[in-house]
């Protein structure tokens, strides 16, 4: 499989090679010439085998000219090993037709884990295989971070560097990246917002003499080799709720719209989803841009979903791609207007091709904490904020359609946000008590100004792929 860059710019690669890119060289990224299809005997075929397995099976046609069958397989139990339920990814019924997928029994309880577990290891493979070391970088609005530095810790050819902002994530996000005492792991409290981290990462991959130098790997939700791995639960969760005879509708707590395209990925795979629904929380960038067309950053406002506190939603380019009929000098054109004037007007056919598969809500402060409480009154079930958001817009969805399934996908575990819970059903939800242990240590982080030259620099002194 060969991948290409949404900016057409860059050359065209292998998976190994995107693995460890990231982004593009040309700022885009990379996205697979065509998307493998899954019949839908196969799909069927998936009732009852563990999830190891099903990864294997859907992830191995990304990866054909790369790896065998055996070592892939070999990485996604392996991966899976880390999870704290032996599902990995079970669903919960809350209401008619509505049902929680819980991505959160990995080792950060956050759904980064599930793809983050399976990256780590496949990297650290191809460094393995080429005798190369690398520098991971990544801006964390929470939960990557944490997930990145548990997936990495401890690797012999990989330093980790995190960028968070600074007093803008839970204190269980914090301490979660800052009590990890190995050597490859350094954590970086930046003086700014996630969006100023997501710059200074994007920079410095753009700065081509600082990223050859430190052999610069990305691992934020960009990275194609997440977005593969998340496809997974879409298939494992359908088949569970009767794939391929039944469609269904998934609603996804969103910010840099990873975790969506994966869905819609899957989609395209052949998997019968029905409705895409983003939800997002205050910072509704994509609810405005399917409402009106216009994709118009604004500035973030903190919310009690941090992870979704995000005003530039990257992975969105890559359905743009594909919705403008894989034009790089259309992208070209709306991402060069989005960096002069602050925004763009998505294309009349492009959005009606949008607006034919998503639904998108934003979900407001009080009718999150509304949710998490109603939630519980109910069925009895613990929302985390940010899958309040997913819940709130899968029922809007069932309000319309109340014949199709939704499946809400509950992205965090409850006991990260215990302030929000506090406030919505009067209790604090406890932390698995393995996970509360690990947060005792000491805390271990460095602050620094906003400013893309000093973290260079402080990433150049400290990374070993910069040593001869
Ligand atoms: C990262 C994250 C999200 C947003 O996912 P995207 O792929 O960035 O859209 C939602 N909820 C939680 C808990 C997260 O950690």
């Amino acid at each position: 499989m060969r991948y290409l860059s949404t900016r057409g710019e860059a050359a065209q690669l292998g998976f190994d090679d995107v693995l460890l890119a990231g982004l593009a060289v040309d700022g885009g990224l990379y996205t697979p010439l065509a998307y493998p299809h899954v019949a839908p005997v196969d799909i069927a075929a998936l009732a009852g085998v563990p999830y190891a397995d099903a990864a294997a099976r859907l992830i191995a046609p990304f990866m054909s000219g790369t790896i065998g069958a055996d070592l892939l397989r070999a990485q996604t139990e392996a991966a899976c090993a880390s999870f704290r339920h032996r599902a990995i990814a079970p669903l919960s019924q809350i209401a008619d037709n509505l049902f929680v997928l819980e991505l959160f029994h990995g080792p950060t309880l956050a759904f980064k884990d599930l793809a983050m577990q399976l990256l780590g290891r496949m990297m650290n493979d191809v460094l393995e295989r080429r005798n190369l070391r690398a520098t991971i970088v990544g801006a964390t609005s929470g939960d990557t971070g944490a997930a990145a530095i548990e997936a990495f810790r401890g690797l012999e050819r990989v330093d980790v560097f995190i960028l968070y902002p600074n007093g803008r994530v839970s204190d269980v996000q914090r301490r979660q990246m800052t009590t990890v005492a190995d050597d490859n792991i350094h954590v970086i409290a930046l003086e700014g917002s996630f969006d100023d981290a997501q710059n200074i990462l994007k920079r410095l991959f753009r700065n081509a003499p600082f990223r050859e130098s430190v052999r610069l790997a990305g691992v934020n939700s960009i990275n194609w080799a997440r977005i593969v791995a998340q496809t997974v639960y879409y298939f494992t969760s359908a088949v569970v709720l009767g794939a391929p005879h039944r469609h269904l509708s998934y609603a996804v707590p969103t910010g840099n719209f990873g975790d969506v395209l994966a869905g819609y990925v899957a989609k395209r795979m052949g998997l019968p989803i029905d409705r895409l629904i983003v939800a997002t929380n205050a910072n509704d960038l994509l609810a405005r841009a399917l409402e009106t067309g216009r994709y118009e950053p604004r500035g973030v406002t903190p919310t009690q979903s941090p992870s979704m506190d995000i005003q530039v939603s990257s992975n969105f380019e890559r359905l743009l791609f594909d919705v403008t009929g894989r034009d790089p000098a259309a992208i070209r054109a709306l991402f060069a207007s989005l960096d002069q004037s602050g925004g763009f007007d998505i294309p009349r056919g492009p959005l009606a091709a949008i607006r034919s598969e998503f639904d998108a809500h934003s979900v407001n402060e009080a009718a999150t904490t509304d949710e998490i409480a109603r939630t519980f009154r109910d069925a009895d079930y613990v929302l985390d904020p940010h899958t309040a958001t997913g819940v709130r817009a899968a029922r809007a969805r069932l309000a319309v359609d109340p014949a199709t399934p939704v499946v809400a996908l509950a992205t965090a575990h409850p006991a990260k946000f215990p302030d929000a819970i506090e406030r919505a059903i009067g209790a604090r939800p406890r932390l698995p008590a393995e996970i509360a242990a690990r947060l005792e240590g000491a805390e271990r982080f460095t602050v620094l100004e906003n400013d893309a030259a000093r973290v260079a620099a402080y990433i150049a002194d400290r990374a070993r792929a910069a040593r001869v």
